[in-house]
């Protein structure tokens, strides 16, 4: 049976990988969660005007335990910066967390950051550095 209203309001994902920005962990938030939200505004009404997309409807950010980005604090920017455009009024921001993880130069192990911070728990060294976790990420958006 056709269905020729199908195409009409269909939603698709773009997979991007568009805004990726280091940012320091551990103590200490030198990233300001509204200024981030503005980068990402700024990012995807590029998106939305070379895919000629009317509407977003959600964005999908992948972030680090260790970015120093506060997902409340983004979510509540989020809300206030999008709402202000008329591409990404009333959509979604969905933050994926990725765990963090520390290698030891020691004894060549890896361990999560957030349980045991700068010290091995295998071997008692300080001589580690991380190997994920302060990733920022627009991952895909959903948008027609
Ligand atoms: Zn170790």
């Amino acid at each position: 049976m056709e269905m020729p209203g199908d195409k009409q309001g269909e939603v698709y994902a773009l997979s991007l990988g568009i805004f990726s920005a280091k940012v320091k962990g551990g103590q200490g938030r030198n990233m300001h969660e509204l200024g981030v939200v503005f980068r990402i505004i700024d990012d995807l009404t590029e998106v939305g005007k070379e895919n000629k997309l009317e509407k977003i409807h959600s964005v999908t950010l992948q972030l680090g335990e260790v970015s120093g980005v506060v997902p409340s604090l983004l979510t509540d920017a989020w809300k206030w910066a999008a709402n202000r455009t008329e591409l990404m009024k009333d959509s979604e921001l969905i933050i994926e967390t990725l765990p963090a993880v520390t290698f030891c130069e020691d004894c060549k192990s890896e361990y999560e950051t957030v349980t045991y911070g700068k010290i091995c728990p295998n071997c008692g060294s300080e001589h580690t550095y991380l190997l994920k976790g302060n990733e920022f990420m627009i991952k895909e958006i959903a948008a027609t």
